[in-house]
């Protein structure tokens, strides 16, 4: 595991910063979104450092599959029968406010597409 000085999901990862655990792995924990957008708003996240998606892309890919399945475990253990969404915002267009790579499951409402 990296860490890297100043990363608040590193923090998370580490227990330095308290959050609300859905599901933790070795390599990866899902934990609530402080600030949620929807009934459902979990952050899937590797324990080791990326900054974004293109980065986990080219370095791991086999985390990027671990984390989608995770992000699926997590509908489960919620229940989001009915539908959800998994995003990633990568980069400043998007609107990444964390530089450490993380995939937001949204879902218990009717999601708007496109989300603008
Ligand atoms: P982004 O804007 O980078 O796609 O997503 C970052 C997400 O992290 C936001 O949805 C924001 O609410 C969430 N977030 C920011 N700070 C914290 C925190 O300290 N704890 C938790 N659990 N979520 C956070
Ligand atoms: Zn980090």
């Amino acid at each position: 595991m990296s860490a890297e000085i100043d990363c608040l999901f590193c923090k998370i990862s580490a227990g330095q910063i308290p959050a609300e655990i859905v599901i933790e792995t070795v390599s990866a924990i899902a934990f609530r979104d402080i600030d949620p957008k929807a009934p459902t708003h979990v952050l899937v996240i590797p324990r080791t450092h990326f900054a974004d998606v293109t980065e986990l892309a080219q370095k791991n890919p086999n985390l990027a599959g671990e984390l989608m399945s995770i992000a699926a475990e997590v509908a489960k253990l919620e229940g989001l029968s009915t539908g959800y969404r998994v995003v990633t915002n990568n980069g400043e267009d998007a609107g990444q406010s964390v530089s450490h790579v993380h995939f937001h499951v949204l879902g218990g409402r009717s999601l708007s597409w496109p989300p603008g």
